[in-house]
């Protein structure tokens, strides 16, 4: 054999840079199920799941093409590992050489060459064409700068590619709509949001449903509404459907939450993007052509190209820019352990048994709840960061280091000490009820600071100003913040710590 294609479970796509010059009579294509993958973190049922189905659907699709496949399935051999799984294959086969696109993630490239000089196979990495941005362009445009801002790579890409632009200007008149895009949706509620479409389980995915609630049956989360896309013509139906029905609505209201309501707006389309079933150039055309054709606003449109254009690629580059550092980060000391309800989410606070619940059923939260809820209860309340990584990295569909951890560590947990976040996003329950419905019905009060009722995301909120006083009142974007907090009186601050105290000694309880 001339070269074995490794082909991993986020590389689902036809035309991947790993087929170029691929020969059918001399080359062969290696997918590889690893049960280790899915125990690394303690993963969702519904993300072992996607990750299987996609790959048993993409191994039959090269097959139909007539392409040769080696698939090592879960419940072959010994080794739960990739990495011995992949050794073993190499011995087996013994090719002149091993091709793999860059894997996305650190450790799994570290895996790759280990097994590659293991098995003494020559190894060749080729670059990752799915991204707009490749690694090496990322580079360039950080070197020399000690904190990176996402709005100026944004507009650089925006100019790069053309996307909504008019002659040389932002299409529309500016570049960002954020401000038209932080609504909440009233006393009334959303109305009728349309809901993403569901993709009932052929017999592949039935098959692999009924595998991994087998298999992993401890693992958290749910497999009854499992209605993701697993093959890329699913994934075209998504996107067009979003483009349709919720593009149009997806701006205003971004931000905002409501209870029974997980998907909102949003897409649903990041792990049908992270899988590589979809490129991100279609789905940044189609949301232009949409608003081209008048069919949605400019502040819709530049809403969502700004996540998928800017975001997404931005977070991509700063992943392999700060690894392996970014993985150990934890820039204000934090330790305590996260908190068991994060994987029942069985707690009074009303906010994170929503977005927690609709997690362990669909293994989806939009950003706002991973950013404002999950995330910025895990910042106050001191949990240890990579405990909290390997949480979120878990339970989401779409979750893959690369994206997940910068994430994390940078936006939600401030971790890397603002590498790429102007401020931590630490918010008290006065954001959550003005953002959404779940306060009403609490257990908890979110104007109550401290004593019977008070909101322990208010009450760690106010105590994270007071233990980090110094540093926010010397950044301009969180002194207002501090100056509130001075308005408060010894007693109160005093009152805030104590329960502060009490709440941090028994998250558990809360
Ligand atoms: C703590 C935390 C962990 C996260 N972990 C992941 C993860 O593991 N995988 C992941 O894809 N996203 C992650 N995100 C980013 C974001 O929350 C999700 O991409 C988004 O919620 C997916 O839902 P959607 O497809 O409906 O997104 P939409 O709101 O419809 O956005 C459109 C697309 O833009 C991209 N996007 C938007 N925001 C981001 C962002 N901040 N970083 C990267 N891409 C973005 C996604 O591909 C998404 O599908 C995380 C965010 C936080 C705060
Ligand atoms: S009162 Fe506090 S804990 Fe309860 S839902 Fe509101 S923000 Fe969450």
């Amino acid at each position: 054999m001339r070269s074995l294609v490794l082909v991993l479970g986020d590389q689902l796509t036809h035309g991947s840079p790993a087929f170029d010059g691929f020969d059918p009579r001399r080359d062969r294509i290696l997918m590889i199920e690893a049960p280790g993958e899915a125990t690394h973190v303690w993963s969702h049922k519904a993300r072992i799941a996607l990750f299987l189905s996609a790959m048993r659907h993409f191994a039959a699709e090269l097959r139909e093409r007539g392409l040769p496949v080696d698939h090592v399935r879960l419940g072959d051999g010994e080794a739960p590992g990739l990495g011995e799984r992949l050794r073993v294959a190499l011995v087996r086969l013994a090719p002149e050489r091993l091709i793999v696109v860059e894997p996305g993630e650190w450790r799994v490239l570290a895996t790759v060459q280990d097994a590659a000089r293991a098995a003494h196979v020559p190894l060749e990495i080729r670059a990752d064409s799915h991204f707009l941005c490749p690694r090496e362009a990322f580079e360039r445009w950080a070197r020399g700068k000690r904190t990176l801002v996402m709005e100026p790579f944004y507009r650089l890409m925006r100019r790069r590619t053309g996307v909504l632009m008019q002659g040389g200007a932002p299409a529309g008149g500016a570049w960002n709509f954020d401000r038209a895009n932080r609504a909440a949706f009233g006393r009334s509620g959303p109305g009728a949001v349309p809901e993403p479409p569901r993709f009932a389980p052929d017999a592949t995915t039935r098959e692999t449903l009924a595998e991994v609630d087998a298999r992993f049956a401890r693992h958290p989360g749910s497999l009854a509404s499992f209605a993701w896309p697993v093959t890329r013509a699913d994934a075209l139906a998504a996107l067009a459907a979003f483009v349709r029905d919720r593009l149009p609505g997806f701006g205003r209201v971004q931000d905002a939450m409501w209870t029974g309501m997980p998907f909102g707006w949003h897409s649903a389309l990041s792990a049908a993007l992270n899988l590589k079933l979809l490129d991100p150039r279609e789905v940044i055309a189609a949301a232009e052509a949409a608003w081209r054709e008048g069919r949605v606003p400019i502040a819709s449109a530049e809403g969502f190209v700004r996540q998928v254009l800017g975001w997404r690629e931005f977070i991509r580059g700063v992943y392999w820019l700060d690894m392996p550092g970014l993985a150990e980060a934890n820039h204000y000391g934090h330790t305590a352990p996260l908190p068991a309800w994060y994987w029942t989410g069985k707690t009074r606070m009303r906010c994170m048994r929503e977005t927690i619940g609709q997690t362990l059923e669909h293994g989806y939260a939009h950003h706002i709840q991973r950013l404002m809820v999950t995330g910025n209860f895990a910042l106050t309340a001191g949990i240890a960061p990579r405990q909290v990584a390997d949480w979120y990295l878990a339970v989401y569909v779409d979750a893959v280091e690369w994206a997940e951890l910068p994430n994390t560590v940078g936006m939600a947990l401030h971790a890397n000490g603002g590498r790429f976040t102007t401020k931590p996003y630490a918010a008290s329950g006065a954001y959550v009820k003005r953002m959404s419905n779940y306060c009403q019905g609490c257990a908890y009060r979110p104007e109550v600071r401290h004593g019977p009722g008070a909101c322990p995301l208010t009450t760690l909120y106010w105590d994270f100003l007071d233990r980090n006083e110094a540093s926010l009142a010397a950044n301009t974007r969180t002194a207002l913040a501090i100056r509130s907090l001075a308005r408060l009186d010894g007693r109160e601050r005093r009152a805030i710590r104590a329960e502060a105290g009490r709440m941090r000694a028994a998250l558990d309880r809360l």
